[in-house]
């Protein structure tokens, strides 16, 4: 038995630090978790988590001081930052309660949840599927991961988005509402987690639109910042 074809390279993100490459099982982000942008997208209070995914293959990496060019996505004219703390998945498991889930946690990496957001919202209005919004191609940019012993207490990192120096999203990883630890058991509970699998854990408020040209650093405390140009 043989392929009918090549299978696809395994996708992959530099580990901070290493020469070793963290191999992406699955995507999956979190939607409306900081109170404020659950606001200014017409929603309040505290609602169960719910979750989205994109293809692994969605992931874009961008490596600290190598200049990064994202092209602008067809069939959008409102493409939109989110950045968000990516948490990267060491351990699996199923039924992981929010008590021990932090054992499950390889590392941390920047990433911004980037969004056809003209797309999402007709998607939303029909009661459709959000994929043509959120899990296109290059949808998924990612900095470097660093190993959680290395990367400091990220719960309580400061986490900010500027476009052409100017700050557009600025939070504190500790305004989730839902937190890492009760994330890893909310997800865990609908699929069974797997070693590679990054999680998208939401973004702050100050979401808005970019534009070709626009040169957009990520930050979060204690990790590398992702920097990229929109091409
Ligand atoms: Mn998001």
């Amino acid at each position: 038995m043989t392929y009918a074809f090549s299978p696809p390279a395994t996708v992959a993100v530099p580990i901070a630090g290493t020469d070793d490459l963290f191999p992406v099982h699955r995507i999956y982000c979190v939607g409306r978790n900081y109170e404020d942008h659950a606001r200014e997208m017409g929603f309040t209070g505290r609602e169960p988590p719910f979750f989205f995914m994109k293809p692994a293959d969605a992931i874009f990496v961008v490596r600290p001081g190598q200049p990064a060019s994202l092209s602008y996505p067809s069939l959008t004219g409102n493409f939109h930052h989110e950045i968000e703390l990516v948490v990267a998945i060491g351990r699996g498991g199923a039924a992981i309660k929010a008590a021990g889930a932090m054992d499950h946690v390889y590392g941390y990496a920047v990433g911004l949840d980037m969004t056809r957001r003209d797309l999402q919202n007709d998607m939303k209005k029909q009661g459709r599927p959000w994929c043509i919004g959120k899990g296109f191609d290059d949808s998924a940019p990612i900095g470097p991961i660093v190993r959680k012993a290395d990367a400091g207490d990220v719960t309580k990192a400061e986490i900010s988005l500027q476009v052409n120096g100017q700050d557009r999203q600025r939070s504190r990883v500790d305004k989730l509402i839902w937190n890492i630890a009760e994330t890893l058991e909310h997800l865990s509970a609908a699929w069974t987690l797997q070693p590679g699998d990054l999680i998208y854990t939401g973004t702050p408020e100050g979401v808005g639109a970019v534009a070709r040209g626009d040169r957009l650093v990520g930050a979060i405390s204690g990790l590398p910042d992702l920097d990229l140009t929109i091409g």
